[in-house]
């Protein structure tokens, strides 16, 4: 099994600052903001990196995404704007091998991201 912290915090394991959960999706806080909104938004069930997504897993892509947007909606910032961000892999700057959008809200945020 691909286990990662956010596995331990998916069980309940070690603590989070849990905002949002459905069925297949847990969403909890990012330890070290880079915006005054950072949460993560990870699926359930592990898959390590984007690369790892099948197409039977199509779905669950679509929820990760749905989700930070009804949680945008819901904390009353969608209409001013996010990011959602997926890290893959050395070059993309991931560290946790637990697929997982980063959404960002809350400043202007820089385009392109360094
Ligand atoms: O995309 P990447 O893998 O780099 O993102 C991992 C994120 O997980 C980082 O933003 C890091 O701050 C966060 N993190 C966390 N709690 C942990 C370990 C990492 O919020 N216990």
């Amino acid at each position: 099994m691909n286990d990662t912290i956010f596995g331990k915090i998916i069980r309940r394991e070690i603590p989070a600052d849990i905002v949002y959960e459905n069925a297949d999706v847990l969403a909890f806080r990012d330890l070290n903001p880079q915006a005054p909104v950072h949460v993560l938004f990870v699926p359930k069930r592990p898959l390590a990196t984007l690369n790892d997504a099948a197409p039977g897993d199509a779905a669950l892509l679509g929820k990760l995404l749905l989700g930070a947007a009804e949680y945008a909606k819901r904390e009353g910032f969608a209409e001013q704007g996010y990011r959602t961000v997926i890290n893959c892999n050395e070059d993309g700057g991931q560290t946790v091998f637990h697929l997982h959008v980063h959404l960002l809200a809350g400043r202007r945020l820089h385009w392109p991201p360094g």
